[in-house]
């Protein structure tokens, strides 16, 4: 995992409150994955908990609303998908008040 998305997954697991867990990005590559027409080459982002590890298996590189996205499903496992896309939206657009109240801007 490249260096600037390692550093977005340690701020929204501590944003989220999530420091007890080790969380993986894992690089699938996309011919393993097939579609509902069982084609190889499509695209995954998700989610698996394994113990105290979460991995966010992958076919591309990941975006911030991925990483934060995929902690509210491990965060709030009873939210709905359509909350958690909700709640996604509103923790990009808050990022920069809460990088300002925590003290953590300069990791960015
Ligand atoms: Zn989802």
């Amino acid at each position: 995992m490249g260096n600037r998305v390692y550093r977005k997954v340690l701020f929204w697991r501590e944003a989220l409150r999530l420091e007890r867990y080790v969380v993986q990005v894992v690089a699938v590559d996309p011919m393993q994955v097939t579609n509902e027409n069982g084609n190889a080459g499509a695209a995954l982002v998700g989610g698996m908990v394994d113990g105290e590890i979460v991995r966010i298996y992958t076919t591309r590189r990941l975006k911030e609303d991925d990483i934060i996205h995929e902690l509210l499903h491990f965060r709030y496992p009873q939210e709905s998908e359509e909350e958690v896309r909700r709640m996604t939206e509103e923790m990009l657009i808050s990022r920069n008040s809460i990088y300002m109240g925590s003290g953590m801007k300069e990791r960015f």
